[in-house]
C-alpha cells in the first residue's frame, strides 16, 4: 500500500516520543554539560606527553629525538633539546626536551606523532573542552601543560596503556638479560 513506509516510520517516532517520558534509554539527546557520555576507548583529539612516577620533570619519557616534530604534517610541534642528560625508564642517560610545544590550533589530530615515537612518550588525549577567546597563546600547549602521568593515560585508554606498559617491561627485561 502506498504510504505504508511513512506511516510505520511515524509510528516509530511516536512510540519513541511517548516512551521517552518513561524510559531514559529512548532519549538520544544528552543534557550537556550536566550529563556526559563516556567516551569510547579509541576517541582521540590532541596529543599529550606521558611521564612515569609522580615527577613530571624527571619521569618524562620523551628524549627529544625530534622524530615527531619532523613527521608532523602541519608542523605544529616545536622541540628544543636539553643541554644535559637524565636517566630514562631503563636507566640509560638520555636528552630530554627543554621546550616542547604543540600548537593545537593547527594540530589535525592525525596521531602520526604517536605512531612514529619510538619511546611511547606521546599519546592522544581525550580532553575536548578547550574553547577559548584568544586564538594564539592559549592554544599553544607547553611542556608543563602537555605532561600527564601514566596513571592518567591508564584512566583514559586502559587497554592501550596496559599493552604499552607490557611492551616497555618486556623491553627492559630483554635489555637486562643482554647486559
Ligand atoms: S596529531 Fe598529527 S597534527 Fe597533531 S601534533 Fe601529532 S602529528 Fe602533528
Ligand atoms: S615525543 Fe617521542 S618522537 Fe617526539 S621527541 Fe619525544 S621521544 Fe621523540
Amino acid at each position: 500500500m502506498i504510504g505504508i513506509g511513512i506511516l510505520s516510520g511515524m509510528a516509530v517516532t511516536l512510540r519513541n516520543f511517548v516512551g521517552s517520558y518513561f524510559e531514559k534509554d529512548r532519549l538520544i539527546t544528552v543534557q550537556y554539560p550536566e550529563e556526559r557520555e563516556t567516551l569510547p576507548e579509541n576517541y582521540r583529539n590532541f596529543p599529550f606527553l606521558v611521564y612515569d612516577t609522580d615527577d613530571a620533570a624527571a619521569g618524562l619519557r620523551c628524549v627529544a629525538c625530534k622524530i615527531c616534530e619532523k613527521e608532523c604534517p602541519p608542523q605544529c610541534i616545536y622541540i628544543v633539546k636539553s643541554d644535559d642528560k637524565k636517566p630514562d625508564y631503563m636507566g640509560k642517560l638520555q636528552l630530554y626536551p627543554k621546550v616542547f610545544d604543540i600548537d593545537i590550533s593547527v594540530c589535525m589530530s592525525c596521531q602520526i606523532c604517536v605512531e612514529v615515537c619510538p619511546f611511547e612518550a606521546i599519546k592522544m588525549d581525550k580532553v575536548f573542552e578547550l574553547s577559548c577567546r584568544e586564538r594564539f597563546d592559549t592554544l599553544l600547549m607547553r611542556k608543563e601543560e602537555l605532561s600527564k602521568s601514566n596513571i592518567y593515560y591508564h584512566k583514559i585508554h586502559p587497554v592501550e596503556a596496559a599493552e604499552v606498559d607490557a611492551n616497555l617491561a618486556a623491553a627492559a627485561e630483554a635489555k637486562k638479560k643482554k647486559a
